[in-house]
């Protein structure tokens, strides 16, 4: 089965938003074995909305169409597709109540727009949509389906997940596939490649490993289709035996969730002195919830100062080696370790850019520093990105180093 994916909207073609719609729809599409074969944007415009939908109708299986469902004049899809399914909008009862219950849930008055919101094609199926007033349309011709979303993002995403992938699932069950995941760490792509190609070889028909690549790490997905899916579990072990000795965490978990995961398991907690991250690792760990259970607190040491006074750092040292040094993030990792009172500490302390680099430290040099319950540690990076970059792949290598450290700690 395949789909093509159409989100409407003027501000998509003029560079004003960025079409993130059509990556959600495909993301969730190709999770049910649905393969989409072509995302198009079109204006607010009957004439490329009615064009673009009667192509996408001859191409494709499934078409799921985005934005345009607003109660403003900019707003036609509706309309549209009503003339394309040759139907008539008429009042809908029921989307008139959920509407009502809506804007009294949120004390708003009904007015003259929200009420056009109620009246739907004739014929297509009316998808509640809890979070917004413009219900999703379901259209049917032949074994085709049309599907009518939203344009506001958290509203397509809840109609896609409450309604239109469980719909697909029940609806299509051959279409099922299943995989795993899992990420390798510092391995070149094509050094995995090369790795795994015997492996790969070996697979049986209807299992697939693809490789989905990004700074520092390349994650691995094994996919089953079909009668496959019964030998998915086997194929997934034979891979873990085949990457034994490289450096890889399973699932698809953000890592910093994965770290979570590891601290709550050992009881422990950590804490960060973030220089050039400025915050970032703090960040990043906070960013998942029930956090506190085992994130104390950071110190963003932006200035020496502050990693002399608050982190007990040695202004000889300071002095001597530099702020971007070996010694330096040892001792910042230790005085937050003491500092907070925590089993783990890590720190950065590194060149982001654009300015200020030697030809000894360049843009891009970072030494990550970990301090444990029974040793700290630092390692050098040399990330040669933007300042940006620079500064999330030094967080994410930090929580990655601290990560190591806790898998790696004895067991109490
Ligand atoms: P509304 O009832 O809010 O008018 P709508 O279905 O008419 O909803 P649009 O008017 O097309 O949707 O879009 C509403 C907002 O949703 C846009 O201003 C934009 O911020 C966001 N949006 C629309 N389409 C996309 C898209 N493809 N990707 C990301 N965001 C989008
Ligand atoms: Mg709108």
């Amino acid at each position: 089965m395949n789909a093509i994916v159409i989100t409407i909207g003027d501000e998509i073609l003029m560079g004003q938003i960025l079409d993130t719609n059509s990556r959600y729809i495909a993301g969730r599409l190709t999770e049910i074995g649905v393969e989409v074969t072509e995302m198009l944007s079109v204006p607010d415009r009957r004439e490329e909305i009615y064009n673009t939908v009667d192509y996408a109708m001859g191409e494709a299986d499934l078409i799921i169409v985005t934005g345009g469902l607003g109660p403003t004049k900019d707003d036609v899809t509706k309309k549209v597709l009503a003339e394309y399914f040759g139907m008539r909008l008429t009042l809908h009862e029921q989307a008139m109540r959920w509407l009502e219950e809506l804007l009294q849930h949120r004390n708003l008055p009904m007015n003259e727009a929200n009420r056009t919101q109620a009246y739907l094609p004739e014929g297509c199926r009316v998808l509640r949509n809890e979070k917004g007033t413009a219900p999703g349309m379901w259209f049917e011709k032949g074994w085709k389906s049309l599907i009518s979303l939203p344009g506001v993002p958290f509203e397509m995403e809840h109609l896609m997940d409450k309604c239109v992938i469980p719909e697909l699932k029940a609806k299509h069950p051959g279409l099922l596939l299943e995989y795993r995941m899992l990420k390798v760490y510092d391995v070149p792509e094509s050094q995995l490649a090369e790795h795994l190609s015997a492996w790969e070889s070996s697979l049986q028909e209807g299992l697939k490993l693809a490789y989905l690549p990004s700074p520092g790490l390349v994650r691995l997905r094994v996919t089953a289709k079909g009668e496959a899916v019964k030998h998915l579990d086997e194929a997934y072990e034979s891979l873990k035996a085949v990457l034994a000795g490289m450096k890889y965490t399973e699932g698809d978990d953000a890592i910093e969730k994965q770290l979570g995961e590891l601290l709550k398991k050992q009881g422990a907690t950590v804490a960060t002195a973030e220089s050039c991250t400025g915050g970032e690792i703090a960040h990043l760990i906070t960013s998942v919830p029930g956090s506190s259970a085992y994130f104390k607190g950071t110190v963003v040491a932006y200035h020496n100062e502050v990693k002399e006074r608050v982190l007990g750092v040695d202004a000889e040292v300071l002095e001597r080696e530099g702020a971007v040094s070996d010694p330096v993030v040892l001792q910042m990792a230790e005085g937050v370790r003491r500092l907070m009172g925590t089993d783990y500490a890590v720190a950065t302390s590194g060149v982001a850019g654009p300015d200020g680099g030697t030809p000894e430290k360049p843009v891009g040099t970072v030494w990550i520093g970990v301090a444990t319950p029974t040793g700290s540690y630092a390692r050098r990076f040399g990330f040669s990105f933007t300042r940006e970059r620079n500064i999330a792949k030094a967080a994410a290598k930090a929580i990655e180093m601290v990560m190591e450290a806790v898998r790696e700690a004895p067991r109490q």
